[in-house]
């Protein structure tokens, strides 16, 4: 197929320039055989080569930039992309058999997340050339890694926008429809077919780990079990991380039961016992506002309370509304913490800044009467970087708190 050629209006190059991957309608001047789904060049006013990358008219983002150099995108770019983004998780993932082996935009390879659970790699193609190729990136994959096994994962809200219908299964090897185990020092059981993102929270392996080191170094001086509140527990990877010293109480609150379902098993695949271990879980399903709020009524205090809600804000727009949730549950969860206790709050709405949710937990705290200090910055683990030159990137931010 012929390539397309894509010519930016006057003064409208500079971000290309800058090396930003996206480009908007609004900046392109004339489009000349761009397909939806194909490769194109893009050319400054005066025709001058400014990047390559791949085109869909339906997209908001008409354009994403693969490179800037005047390469051709074969085979032999794909070879040398993948296998960047895969040599350069080496030693990033701790001694885990899960973590993110492509993070698109961030690692220059636009709409690709590539994520590996042990023996599977899940792949999820977010734009129409990415769909159109995926064929040809499982066999590198394959080749690259050498795991066999490739299922696919396209079933985000994303794609509709690029005019593009859900694709879920197997692209490389037989899927039996089992959980995915895994191991991060602690063990999980993955449902890649039905699971969140592509099956686990691997953002949050580092922020498990701090927290898992927190409760140990609290224990150490503890005469009583630790309390934690694990809120928006999902399949449970912050309270199973942390009770691996044992002497952990939690209390783990999710909307959905199937991720409820997972979690107590993840306890009882991980040998937490509560006569030998010491360890003792509860799971309760429930809406995170009441039950917070049900905390508060009851007067109960927990000596770690950790907050990992959902996505509030999806754009600009709904940045005052999600600003109001995360306000109301930080200020709950002020009020639920032990003096000198701990609080993990995160965020990972893109359209909130690192900047503003300190603002709202800062808020929060001056509601609540109570006086905070940030012990740690978090934010996604080492194998999900971010680009420099792409800060919307930057999605999952948080704070560990100590509170007084
Ligand atoms: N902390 C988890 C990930 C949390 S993802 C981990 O480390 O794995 C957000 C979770 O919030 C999801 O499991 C979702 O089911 C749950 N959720 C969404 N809205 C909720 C609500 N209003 N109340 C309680 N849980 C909710």
């Amino acid at each position: 197929m012929a390539e397309g050629v894509v010519r930016i209006k006057r003064g409208r190059e500079k971000p290309i320039v800058k090396r930003h991957p996206w480009v908007f309608s609004g900046a392109i001047a004339h489009a000349e055989d761009a397909a939806d789904g194909g490769l194109v060049t893009l050319v400054d006013h005066k025709n001058r080569f400014l990047a390559r990358g791949y085109w869909n008219s339906k997209s908001q983002i008409q354009a994403r930039i693969m490179s800037w150099r005047d390469e051709p995108i074969d085979e032999g770019w794909w070879r040398k992309m993948l296998a960047r983004a895969i040599d350069s998780r080496a030693g990033l993932e701790a001694g885990a058999d899960a973590y993110r082996l492509v993070n698109a935009e961030n690692d220059f390879i636009p709409g690709l997340i590539v994520d590996r659970y042990a023996d599977w790699l899940v792949l999820q193609a977010l734009t129409r050339y990415i769909d159109q190729q995926k064929e040809r990136i499982a066999e590198l994959l394959r080749e690259l890694t050498g795991i066999e096994n490739v299922y696919e994962r396209s079933d985000v809200d994303a794609r509709t926008k690029e005019g593009l219908a859900p694709a879920v299964g197997a692209l490389r090897g037989q899927f039996l429809a089992e959980l995915v185990e895994i191991s991060e020092g602690a063990r999980f059981q993955v449902d890649i077919e039905r699971g969140h993102k592509t099956g686990f929270y691997l953002d949050q392996r580092e922020n498990r780990r701090t927290l898992a080191e927190l409760v140990g170094d609290c224990l150490e001086t503890a005469d009583d079990d630790l309390t934690l509140l694990n809120m928006f527990c999902y399949t449970g990877g912050f309270a199973v991380s942390a009770g691996r010293y044992g002497r952990v109480r939690s209390i783990n609150v999710d909307s959905s039961y199937a991720a409820l379902e997972l979690a107590e098993a993840n306890f009882e695949r991980n040998g937490y016992d509560s006569t030998k271990h010491g360890e003792t879980a509860e799971f309760m399903q429930a809406d995170a506002f009441d039950y917070l709020r049900h905390c508060v009524d009851e007067a109960m205090a927990f000596d770690v309370v950790v907050l990992d809600p959902p996505k509030f804000a999806r754009h600009k727009g709904q940045t005052q509304r999600a600003a109001r949730g995360y306000k109301d549950l930080n200020l709950s969860a002020f009020k639920v913490v032990k003096e000198g206790g701990y609080l993990m709050t995160f965020s990972c709405s893109g359209a909130i800044s690192r900047d503003l949710f300190q603002k709202i937990v800062f808020s929060a705290l001056a509601d609540s009467g109570r006086e905070g200090q940030i012990l740690r910055r978090l934010s996604a683990a080492a194998d999900h970087p971010v680009a420099l030159t792409f800060p919307e990137g930057e999605y999952l931010k948080g704070l560990l708190l100590r509170v007084f």
